[in-house]
């Protein structure tokens, strides 16, 4: 249903539930979060998901201990298409690794296929949704191919038939995100440094009001059209990998 990412210097806790909270007014059943948090080789996923309210997501979410604050992360709004509303199937997902993070919005409709290669292969599920399956779908390119996380993406997405927003993060690669969409809306926000040596942030949304107080500068990404940012800038790209120049657009928008 929603999806709304960050990446950037600060902490990425209030862009994301505050960005999950401004998608309310579309429906949901469920919402979570996956969070980088450490560096390099220490990175790991904090993942909390609620089905309900924003509000209990919120309430779950640990309160600051010291550490520094993550400043990468995904989240999602849920509205189920494949299995009940509840904890368990509230995205993001995580590979069988628990390497791979993902949300999406739409549907799978090779599902039942797709399960079926996936299980035969010995990948268990955890969840009833159809998105699980590409988190382990994208493992299995992954670690078979040997393949960067974003090739990983474009190759594990020629397998999916249906409709896809997606956010995607990886130990692996841990200061990269990843979107892509095809059928499902997605645009991205892009805050420019505003102070020497200060960093630019980067939005990822399905919808421009998760974004509008933090930036007016965006791209709305066409079908079949994926960004890959990092902390330095993005590339722009289609799911064939024709590297693809967009020009930034300025969102006249009331709050
Ligand atoms: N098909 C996915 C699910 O049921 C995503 C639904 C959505 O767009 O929120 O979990």
């Amino acid at each position: 249903c929603g999806i709304v990412a960050f990446l950037g210097a600060d902490d990425a806790v209030p862009y994301l539930v505050g960005g999950l909270k401004r998608l309310e007014y579309r429906g949901y059943d469920s919402a979570g979060v996956a969070l980088m948090t450490g560096v390099g080789a220490a990175a790991s996923f904090e993942i909390v998901k609620r089905v309900g309210k924003v509000a209990n997501l919120e309430a779950a979410m640990p309160a600051p201990n010291g550490a520094p604050r993550p400043t990468l992360g995904i989240a999602h709004t849920r509205w189920a298409t494949h299995g009940p509303p509840n904890d368990e199937n509230a995205h993001p997902h995580v590979s069988r690794n628990g390497r791979i993070a993902v949300v999406h919005n739409g549907v799978i409709e090779n599902f039942a296929a797709l399960r079926e290669s996936l299980l035969s292969k010995g990948y268990a599920l955890v969840s009833q949704t159809d998105t699980e399956l590409f988190a382990h779908l994208l493992e299995d390119v992954q670690t078979k191919e040997k393949l960067p996380l974003d090739a990983a993406v474009r190759l594990a997405l020629t397998q999916v038939q249906g409709a896809f927003g997606i956010a995607v993060l990886s130990l692996d690669e841990p200061e990269v995100l990843i979107a892509a969409r095809r059928g499902s809306p997605l645009m991205m926000g892009i805050r420019d440094a505003q102070t020497p040596g200060g960093q630019a942030a980067y939005f990822i949304a399905s919808d421009a009001s998760a974004v509008v107080e933090h930036t007016r500068h965006v791209i709305y990404f066409q079908d079949s059209e994926m960004v890959v940012i990092r902390p330095g800038g993005y590339e722009i790209m289609t799911l064939d990998n024709v590297q693809l120049t967009r020009s930034v657009e300025q969102l006249e928008l009331s709050l």
